[in-house]
């Protein structure tokens, strides 16, 4: 059976003796954030003001990157592009990005992964809890992230619910290990999905009793995978059998 099949069919099962939880990340877990790049790269290329300041070359260049689904930032996107520039440009570029990618305006360009959004509507009516734990925070990214959840129609209300960083600068890891370690203690069984190897292998070591599934699409590159788990693949739709 696989681990999908095994969740849905253990979401039934606790339904009348206390939930089970399902943690969802977002960030290239339930959401494949390239297209968000890509916008904000096309943008940064029209922008009057960057028109006036770099070479009309350059800006159509740029223009032309293609931003692929397992690139982390955009720096392998720019690197793979050759687009020679100085110094100034690439700060520009990387300051603009940053403002634009952690910011509630850009949200609705990500594109669910496939079959992500249907499982955890069905996982939802099977009986289990969704919570949507992020690194995101609350005052940059909040509105945007709960209106694109609506958007999609997925469960969300004050039990089925989106947990945001209260701060920008906290540790994704250790907010994150925090919150499930609180959200396990009230669950006879608790699944968390994730894409992200450093948050992963602390969680893996602390909290044994969490059930965590790898989600293979991209990462930072910080730390590789160190525990045996459950993994599903970027490149596959997110589907039970
Ligand atoms: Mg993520």
């Amino acid at each position: 059976m696989s681990v999908l099949n095994t969740i849905l069919s253990h979401a039934e099962k606790y339904k009348e003796k206390g939930q089970l939880v399902a943690i969802f990340d977002l960030d290239s877990t339930v959401f494949n954030v390239s297209p968000r790049t890509q916008k904000i790269l096309q943008d940064f290329a029209q922008s009057k003001s960057y028109k006036s300041k770099f070479p009309k070359t350059l800006l159509e260049n740029l223009s032309q990157v293609q931003v692929r689904t397992q690139d982390w930032g955009i720096k392998e996107a720019l690197i793979r592009s050759k687009i020679e520039a100085p110094l100034e440009f690439f700060e520009s570029l990387r300051d603009y990005w940053f403002e634009h990618f952690f910011s509630n305006s850009y949200l609705f360009h990500d594109e669910p992964y496939p079959g992500a959004i249907e499982f955890i509507k069905t996982l939802h009516k099977k009986g289990a809890r969704i919570v949507y734990l992020t690194g995101r925070d609350k005052h940059r990214m909040g509105e945007g992230t709960h209106n694109v959840l609506k958007h999609w129609g997925l469960p969300l209300d004050t039990y089925n619910k989106l947990i945001l960083k209260p701060k920008k600068g906290m540790s994704d890891s250790l907010y994150k290990l925090d919150m499930i370690d609180q959200l396990s203690k009230e669950h006879p069984e608790t699944w968390a999905f994730e894409n992200e190897p450093v948050n992963i292998n602390l969680i893996a070591k602390e909290l044994k009793q969490v059930n965590v599934v790898f989600f293979e699409s991209t990462h930072s590159r910080r730390e590789e995978l160190m525990h045996e788990m459950p993994i599903l693949k970027a490149e596959f739709p997110f589907l039970a059998d």
